[in-house]
């Protein structure tokens, strides 16, 4: 099974320590949680994840071989993906460009936008989301443009889904729709990183917990070791 693991990851900016030493585990079908104040290194984490930082030490195993991500890009060839905060994706294209461009751009024409639209429509509905794949993707809410995102970045990557603070513009009913969409990811089995600051978002989706502080690793630990009541 598909393994990931970031083993004593340090990262350096001047004379600061943002990650000191801090390892970091991934398994297919899981739900691990990072969680940590502001500045406690979590973003640097996930950024060395997906290539955008390269770590002043340590190691990222891919399957247990050493791998140097050199970019994001790169870390999508190795099944890597991720969604942060602020959708980044194209708000005057349609929902199908967004889900498909740049994406096997061979595969579909400018003129087979049909059949573009037809397979992103049975994409949508696997995501709950029943919506035209012809409109303009700016034209949804924001918990509509987040899983699009997210359905793009399962689709260009596959197993590894890096989430960073994924709910923090959405509302209530909008939360539950996101966590149902990671629940069906998970028994899909992708490996899943979920960057957090709600402590009952973590006791309903998370199968490990991460805490960090000030750099360094606080604890990790299985939830159900975290829950057990003796
Ligand atoms: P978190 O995501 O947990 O809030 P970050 O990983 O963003 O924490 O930041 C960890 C520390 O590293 C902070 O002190 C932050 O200011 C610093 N840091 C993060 N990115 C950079 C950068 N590109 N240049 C300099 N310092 C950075
Ligand atoms: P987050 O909300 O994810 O913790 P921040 O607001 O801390 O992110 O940082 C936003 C961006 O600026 C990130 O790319 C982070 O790495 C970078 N950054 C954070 N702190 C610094 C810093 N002291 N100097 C330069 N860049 C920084």
């Amino acid at each position: 099974a598909f393994r990931m693991e970031a083993r004593g990851v340090s990262k350096i900016f001047g004379n600061h320590t943002a990650l000191d030493a801090v390892e970091f585990g991934l398994l297919p079908g899981e739900v691990h949680a990072l969680l940590g104040e502001n500045g406690a290194g979590k973003s640097t984490l996930i950024k060395i994840l997906t290539g955008a930082y390269q770590p002043d030490g340590g190691k990222i195993l891919v399957d247990g071989e050493e791998v140097v991500l050199n970019s994001p890009l790169h870390a999508q060839s190795f099944g890597i993906g991720a969604v942060y905060q602020e959708v980044n994706l194209l708000p005057n294209r349609s929902v199908a460009e967004n889900l498909f461009l740049g994406h096997q751009p061979t595969r579909f024409g400018l003129v087979d936008r049909r059949r573009m639209d037809r397979e992103a429509r049975v994409l949508l509905q696997r995501y709950g989301l029943g919506i035209d794949p012809s409109s303009e993707l700016g034209t949804h809410s924001v918990a509509v443009q987040q899983i699009v995102a997210i359905a793009r970045a399962v689709q260009l990557s596959g197993k590894v889904l890096i989430l960073d603070e994924p709910t923090a513009s959405l509302d209530r009913d909008e939360v539950q729709r996101l966590f149902e969409v990671v629940a069906g990811l998970k028994r899909d089995g992708l490996a899943i990183v979920f960057i957090t600051h709600f402590l009952d978002q973590v006791f309903a989706l998370a199968d490990r917990v991460t805490i960090l502080r000030n750099g360094k690793l606080i604890d990790t630990r299985r939830l159900d070791e975290l829950t057990r009541t003796e």
